[in-house]
Parts: C-alpha cells; sequence; structure tokens
C-alpha cells in the first residue's frame, strides 16, 4: 500500500505514515473506545484556493463526542483546527481532501472503564466521490438503529458503527447500495454515515435530532442553505417508514457522501429515478457553499493557503 500522503499528525507533532501506531492492548482496540471526525477540504481552480468546510464545527462535535463517551482532556477548538490545517499544509495538498481527526484512549493494558491516556491522531487524504454510483438504490434496514438508551447515536463514537456496518453489510448482499436504518419504535432514523431529507406533499422533512440520528453538520449545512438560500421551510418531524414510500425526492447526505439522491427505497422507485428538483437545487447550493460562494456570511469555508 503506498501512502499519498508523507505525514499525519500525533499530538500536534507531525509523523510519518508509517509511524502512525497504537499499541494492540489499547483500550480503544479492545473495547472500542475512541470518537472521530470526518471532514471535507475543497480544491477551487479559479481561486487557486483549498477551502476547509466547517472545521470549527467538526471539532466542537469531537469534544462533545469527548465528553458523552468519558474520554479526557481538555482540548480547545481553535488549536485543533490548527493543527489540521497546518497538516494539510506540511503535505502541501492541493486537491479535494478527506480529513479525519480521531482520538483514542492509549492505555498499554486497557480496561474498558479507562478515560485515558488520550493520543489524538489526524490525517488528510486524497478522496472524489464516497458512492460509486450516483443515485442510490437503498433498503430498509432489519438491524434498528442503535438507541440513546444503550450508545450515544448523537455523536461520533467509534463503537457505534457496528451498528450502520452490519446494516450496510446486509444491504450489499441482497443488492442495495446502501441502507437506512429505523429507531426501535419505527421511525426513519439516517444511514450508516449519512442523514436524510425527504420531499414530501411539497415540504422538505427530515428527522429530529431525538429520533437516533447523529447530529449531522451537512443535515445543519442543508437545513441552512434550504431555509436562507432557497427560501424553502423545513419540517424537523419524526417521518414513517411509508412515508418514503410515496415520497417524490429523497436525499442522503453527509460530510463524505455529500448529497445523493435515493433512486429506489426496497426497490419501490422514487420519482423518476433521477435527483428532484429541490434536490438538485441543495446540491448545487453545497457546492458553491464549500468554497466560500453562498452562505460566506457564515464563514464555512476556511482558506488553508495564505492569500
Ligand atoms: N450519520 C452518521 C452515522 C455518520 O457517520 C455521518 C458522517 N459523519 C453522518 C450521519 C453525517 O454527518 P456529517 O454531515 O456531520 O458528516
Amino acid at each position: 500500500f503506498e501512502p499519498s500522503v508523507r505525514y499525519l499528525l500525533r499530538d500536534g507533532e507531525l509523523v510519518e505514515y508509517a509511524d502512525a501506531k497504537l499499541h494492540v492492548l489499547s483500550t480503544t482496540l479492545k473495547y472500542g473506545v475512541g470518537v472521530f471526525e470526518g471532514f471535507r477540504a475543497y480544491w477551487s481552480d479559479e481561486d487557486q484556493q483549498l477551502y476547509a468546510f466547517r472545521v470549527a464545527d467538526h471539532m466542537r462535535r469531537l469534544i462533545d463526542s469527548m465528553r458523552v463517551v468519558e474520554i479526557d482532556g481538555s482540548r480547545d477548538i481553535g488549536v485543533l483546527s490548527e493543527q489540521l490545517l497546518g497538516l494539510v499544509r506540511a503535505n502541501e495538498l492541493r486537491g479535494n481532501l478527506h480529513m479525519r481527526a480521531q482520538v483514542f484512549v492509549d492505555s498499554s493494558d486497557g480496561k474498558p472503564e479507562d478515560t485515558g491516556p488520550v493520543s489524538v491522531f489526524m490525517a488528510a487524504i486524497p478522496m472524489g466521490n464516497y458512492f460509486g454510483a450516483s443515485g442510490l438504490d437503498v433498503q430498509i434496514s432489519s438491524w434498528a438503529r442503535l438507541s440513546d438508551r444503550s450508545m450515544p447515536p448523537r455523536v461520533k463514537s467509534i463503537a457505534n458503527y457496528q451498528n450502520g456496518r452490519l446494516a450496510m453489510l446486509e444491504a450489499r448482499r441482497n443488492g442495495y447500495d446502501a441502507a437506512l436504518l429505523l429507531t426501535e419504535d419505527g421511525h426513519v432514523a439516517e444511514g450508516a454515515g449519512y442523514n436524510v431529507f425527504m420531499v414530501r406533499q411539497g415540504r422538505l422533512c427530515t428527522p429530529p435530532a431525538t429520533d437516533s440520528i447523529l447530529e449531522g453538520i451537512t443535515r445543519d449545512s442543508v437545513l441552512h442553505l434550504a431555509r436562507n438560500v432557497l427560501g424553502v421551510d423545513v419540517d424537523i418531524r419524526p417521518i414513517d417508514r411509508t412515508e418514503l414510500y410515496s415520497a417524490d425526492e429523497i436525499f442522503v447526505c453527509g460530510s463524505a457522501a455529500e448529497i445523493n439522491h435515493v433512486s429506489s427505497v426496497d426497490r419501490t422507485p422514487i420519482g423518476d429515478g433521477t435527483a428532484g428538483e429541490l434536490t438538485r437545487q441543495l446540491q448545487h447550493a453545497y457546492r458553491q457553499a464549500v468554497v466560500g460562494r453562498v452562505a460566506a456570511d457564515q464563514q464555512w469555508a476556511q482558506p488553508v493557503y495564505p492569500t
């Protein structure tokens, strides 16, 4: 495996790709204790600049995740954000990127209740489309989305990801591109790495943050773009499975996944299988927002290189 980047970051220090290691007896490896973030940066040919998207908001969620799963260490959003951008500059990356921050409990002989010592790794890696296809055939999973009674779905705890993984493997085995999971009581929650929106009876709708979803930053961007750029109201309300079958448009969204339309749910076609009108408008607005062309007042798109 030839890594395409030279450096990763460990606790703020540059380390060679091959040296970014964790001990096999660490709590993280034994018990899945850790949290992470995934974000993107977008290259603009026009500006000859790389823009990192909503870095501070991701770092804020990383710190929330640490608090919820009780991992030690006070962290500063500004310091973490500057470390990540510094890593991108050190690797001299100019192109679309996926960036990661991963927080591990790096004890020498881990116990499940360990809260430290903590190691923070960061990486920035070139990345194109997340889904091979545009237009997803989606299966409603037989796995329920984990519930806040047992695990914290709203934060990015690495242990949560077994849930989406099993749903994704089931969907792939059955010939689908992606899975959507329902809550324990049957409401639409989200996918393995993406939130979901639908357009039905002329209304844009998405599940509330209390229906076992990760509080997605792309979801938040879509809410803002719909309301403030397109002038479209959004209903944040519980969604039933059968509403999806009768929806006019459905799309999923995430930092890695971006905004991708759903062509069918359980083989029931959605619209004519192509991206619907509102989905296309939101995709366009999002592509503009990530390079600071719309919603510029939000300061979401941050230049990586000196201007
Ligand atoms: N749900 C889950 C389970 C995820 O892992 C992700 C990806 N972080 C999302 C939703 C989308 O969140 P965001 O837009 O913040 O990337």
